[in-house]
């Protein structure tokens, strides 16, 4: 599915950023998704589950954003916000335009983290001691 392999190079990424906070939770992964970028937002709500069960992160929430797609007019000489993906015509103009500037994003955009999550870790290490 390709969903679930865009989500799991997610997973990966967002592991990598919250090993920098030890012990600090990761709360919301919030992905800036392209209309362009051919993926669907259900399906990569549905495999957010099932990469994530298990990892470090399991919990955490998905937000998906839907970036719309921008074109960029020559004879406008600007750039506007399309309606929808259907056609990739100026809407101030109609002059058809393949210069896309916007809309084929897939990127995470934030994590957020509980970094209160500290405490609680200090207190599990200090159990972690204890042999057995
Ligand atoms: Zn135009």
């Amino acid at each position: 599915m390709h969903e679930l392999s865009i989500v799991s190079s997610v997973v990966d990424s967002v592991t990598e950023s919250a090993a920098a906070y030890p012990g600090a939770r990761v709360l919301e992964v919030r992905l800036r998704v392209g209309a362009l970028a051919s993926v669907v937002v259900d399906s990569l709500e549905f495999c957010w589950g099932i990469a994530t069960e298990g990892t470090e992160i399991e919990g955490a929430k998905l937000v998906v954003k839907t970036v719309p797609v921008v074109v960029w007019c020559e004879p406008c000489g600007k750039a506007s916000e399309l309606d929808g993906v259907q056609s990739f015509r100026c809407p101030l103009c109609g002059e058809l335009t393949m210069d896309v500037r916007q809309g084929r994003e897939l990127e995470i955009e934030s994590i957020e983290i509980d970094e209160a999550g500290e405490n609680e870790t200090a207190g599990r290490r200090d159990k972690a001691e204890v042999p057995g």
